[in-house]
């Protein structure tokens, strides 16, 4: 997720800006691996966006001429007037502004755009000036707003936020605190946010391959399915390390001249059988058949057409749903089943629906690895659930679906006459298409109406091949 930091001199109103953007439903996140305690992330939305904001309020000293008042952070963060000495000197040795210490430097480095919070009522400070200069002289590749805080009154907010053109931004007035300008300010930075983003993606573009996991029991026909794909072009990849055991990867073109990237977790299996013959016995590992499907983009469950469905092949469809990967089912050895005719498919569609209701959005391919039939088509159909993964839909149509499923069956009211209301809806996320549902009351939304906004979604707006996600906040 792209990052947005908000900076600026203590006592400006950074944590309250925070607390404002990142709403009443915040999980704060502490332990992203390499974040220390004194930075608090958290997962913001706004409109069709989701993105990470990062305080930098409790990672800000506070001299002692300004500390009465001071962000809640700084003060949890328990700096005396040695440590804040301290700090102030560490900025000064790493050549930063005062009052920006390394970590919150570190916080600005790795986000794609700055909300600079200044103190609209104060004015222009000398300290403001510093962090300024700093950010137009280091950080130009980003997008940076100015946020002019504690502007209660729209109009007044104007003339006070007017002070601030001299920082060499465009001032927007807000109030953190009534909730004014704030809108304005999240357009502006979402926005911004997108365009970078798009950037990132069309660079990304040309490098993207499609992980294919090849995952099922033992015997199945995984080997012969990848052997069949890939033939004598073979070329094993370096195994990517930490999964040099469980897996290997072979990089190929598609016949669409699209990349793929095949995760087989028989490869292993099969060099370890030349070393013991006869060891078909192995059993499934799930542990394995895990790392695979977690490094995937798109799983190929592979089943015998003879055994058809069976409990373990159960066991792997409920992993593939949970880690959010898109999936096809390939029923290989569809050569074996005897006296096929028009109807044998649909049959048999029934029958592995019957048994695999956790991946009921998953199409279905009928293959032959030893005939080498409708091996191709496993890509065809893999490239496509790739893309379902990844695709947005508009929050106006979005939308228009939900008020649709809203007008067929309505929240159920509770024996206290309460009723559960959609404000609105809108796709927070992709790699799985993930929705927001910001309710008057979460609790107000029992499972099975949340299973019946689902289906009506999946039914009117597809995502064949990929699960999706609603998530379900309440928004007061
Ligand atoms: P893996 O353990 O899933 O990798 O399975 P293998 O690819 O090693 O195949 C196991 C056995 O099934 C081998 O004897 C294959 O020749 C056979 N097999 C694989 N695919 C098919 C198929 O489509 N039809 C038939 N009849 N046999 C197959």
């Amino acid at each position: 997720l792209p990052k947005v930091a908000i900076v600026g001199r203590p006592n400006v109103g950074k944590s309250a800006l925070f607390n404002r953007i990142a709403g009443r439903n915040v999980s704060i996140v502490h332990d992203e691996p390499g974040v220390t305690r004194d930075r608090v992330y958290t997962r913001a939305f706004w409109e069709d966006k989701e993105f990470m904001v990062v305080d930098t309020g409790g990672v800000v000293s506070v001299p002692s001429s300004e500390s009465q008042g001071s962000d809640a952070l700084a003060i949890t963060r328990g700096g005396g007037p040695v440590a804040v000495a301290q700090a102030l000197k560490d900025a000064a040795a790493a050549g930063l502004p005062a009052l920006i210490e390394r970590q919150a430097a570190s916080a600005v480095e790795e986000a794609l755009a700055i909300i600079f919070v200044v103190d609209g009522q104060a004015g222009v400070n000398a300290s403001d000036l510093d962090i300024a200069e700093w950010l137009r002289k280091k950080h130009s590749n980003k997008f940076i707003t100015l946020a002019v805080n504690k502007c209660e009154s729209p109009v007044k907010g104007l003339l006070q936020a007017a002070d601030f053109w001299c920082l060499g931004f465009t001032p927007i007035p807000v109030s953190a605190i009534s909730g004014t300008g704030t809108g304005d300010l999240l357009d502006d930075v979402c926005a911004h946010l997108t365009s970078l983003e798009m950037r990132d993606d069309l660079d990304n573009k040309e490098k993207e391959r499609l992980a294919i996991a090849i995952i099922g029991k033992p015997n199945v026909g995984k080997s012969s399915i990848l052997n069949a794909l890939v033939g004598e072009e073979r070329t094993i990849v370096s195994p990517v390390s930490g999964t040099t055991r469980d897996a290997i990867d072979t990089e190929f073109t598609g016949p669409n001249g699209k990349l793929f990237q095949l995760i087989d977790t028989a490869g292993i299996r099969r060099r370890a059988a030349v070393a013991a013959a006869g060891s078909k016995t192995e059993s499934l590992s799930v542990n394995r058949a895990l790392q695979a499907i977690r490094r995937s983009d798109v799983v190929a469950l592979v089943i015998d057409a003879m055994d058809c469905v069976t409990e373990q092949d159960y066991k792997l469809a409920e992993i593939i749903e949970k880690e959010g990967k898109a999936c096809i089912i390939v029923v290989n050895k569809w050569d074996t089943i005897p006296d096929k005719n028009s109807k044998t498919t649909v049959y048999y569609e029934d029958d592995v629906r019957e048994k695999l209701r956790v991946l009921y959005w998953a199409p279905i391919v009928y293959t032959s690895a030893t005939n080498n039939q409708r091996i191709y088509r496993i890509l065809e159909v893999a490239t496509n659930a790739g893309e379902e993964r990844c695709k947005r839909i508009s929050t106006a149509i979005l939308n228009q679906v939900v008020q649709e499923a809203v007008s067929l069956r309505q929240p159920p009211t509770t024996r206290g006459g309460k009723k559960g209301r959609i404000y609105y809806c809108t796709q927070a996320a992709i790699r799985p298409p993930t929705f927001v549902f910001f309710v008057n009351d979460a609790k107000l939304f029992p499972e099975d109406y949340r299973k019946y906004v689902h289906k009506h979604l999946r039914q009117n707006v597809g995502f064949p091949g990929t699960p999706i996600r609603l998530l379900w906040r309440s928004k007061t």
